[in-house]
């Protein structure tokens, strides 16, 4: 579903992705891992083309992301064919990056109107069937000011479930959450990985990795250090750098 090919990017002469490769396959959770400024986030971005790339490709279902193959060479798309491709990207970040001036169900309904050109009672249902899914049906009119963090993380997930996304990427989604929160979070991220749904999570939260992800992915210092299953990755890490990372965290 996610085909990422050696994969550089820089900011100035920081090198931060020094050829990240990695294949996920459709209905597959990954969870990535990895010290703070080891790239993971500079990752995420890269794959639903917030940032370019410096090098290496990234293909989602088969389409190359930002770009379009002309003859032998790689043109880059236009803003708008990017915005639309995007759309198939889903993304949660850590502070929710709700709309404050809209209600949860009018910040879940904005992209799929806009950027999609969706029927507007179309998605609207979609949106409240999405606002059940993640235990909100009663807040639909309610401001994100209005709204715990662990609920607006909720609408979030919803938002980015309305796009009907390939695939949804979470940027440390209950990092910013108070501790009692975090598991109404993750509980909603358990359920969308057993219905099948493509996941890339960047997490601190290891007992959820443990638990829910089909693969873990350690990074350091903007590579890929060492992957596996949560079994081999939190019982028998091969690398010194993961070894080391994990008798910090766990
Ligand atoms: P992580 O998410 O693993 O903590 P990031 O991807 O956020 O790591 O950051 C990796 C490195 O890239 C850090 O050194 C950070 O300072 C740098 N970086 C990230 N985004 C930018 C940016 N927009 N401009 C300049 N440097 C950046
Ligand atoms: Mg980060």
């Amino acid at each position: 579903m996610v085909e990422i090919r050696d994969v550089h990017k820089a900011f100035g002469t920081n090198q931060v992705l020094k050829g990240i490769n990695l294949r996920i396959n459709p209905g597959e959770v990954v969870a990535i891992l990895g010290p703070s400024g080891s790239g993971k986030s500079t990752l995420l971005r890269t794959i639903n083309h917030l940032e370019k790339l410096d090098g290496g490709t990234i293909t989602i279902d088969g389409a190359l992301m930002g770009y379009k193959i002309r003859g032998n060479q790689l043109h880059e798309l236009r803003e708008k064919e990017v915005l639309r491709q995007r759309t198939h990207v889903g993304m949660v970040f850590q502070n929710f990056n709700l709309f404050p001036h809209l209600t949860a169900l009018a910040n879940i309904i904005e992209a799929p109107i806009q950027a999609q050109g969706r029927d507007r009672g179309e998605v609207t249902a979609q949106a409240l069937a999405l606002l059940r899914r993640v235990g909100l049906e009663d807040r639909a009119d309610a401001y994100p000011r209005q709204l715990s963090g662990g609920q607006q993380q909720r609408v979030a997930i919803a938002r980015a479930l309305a796009l009907n996304p390939k695939v949804v990427l979470f940027d440390e989604p209950t990092s910013a959450l108070d501790p009692e929160l975090v598991g109404e979070v993750l509980d909603v991220i358990r359920a969308l990985a057993k219905d099948g749904t493509t996941l890339i999570v960047v997490t601190h939260e290891m007992g959820f990795a443990r638990d829910v992800a089909d693969r873990v992915v350690f990074m350091d210092a903007g590579n890929i250090v060492e992957e596996g299953t949560p079994t081999q990755i939190f019982g028998a890490p091969q690398q010194a750098r993961t070894k080391e990372f994990l008798s910090k965290v766990i």
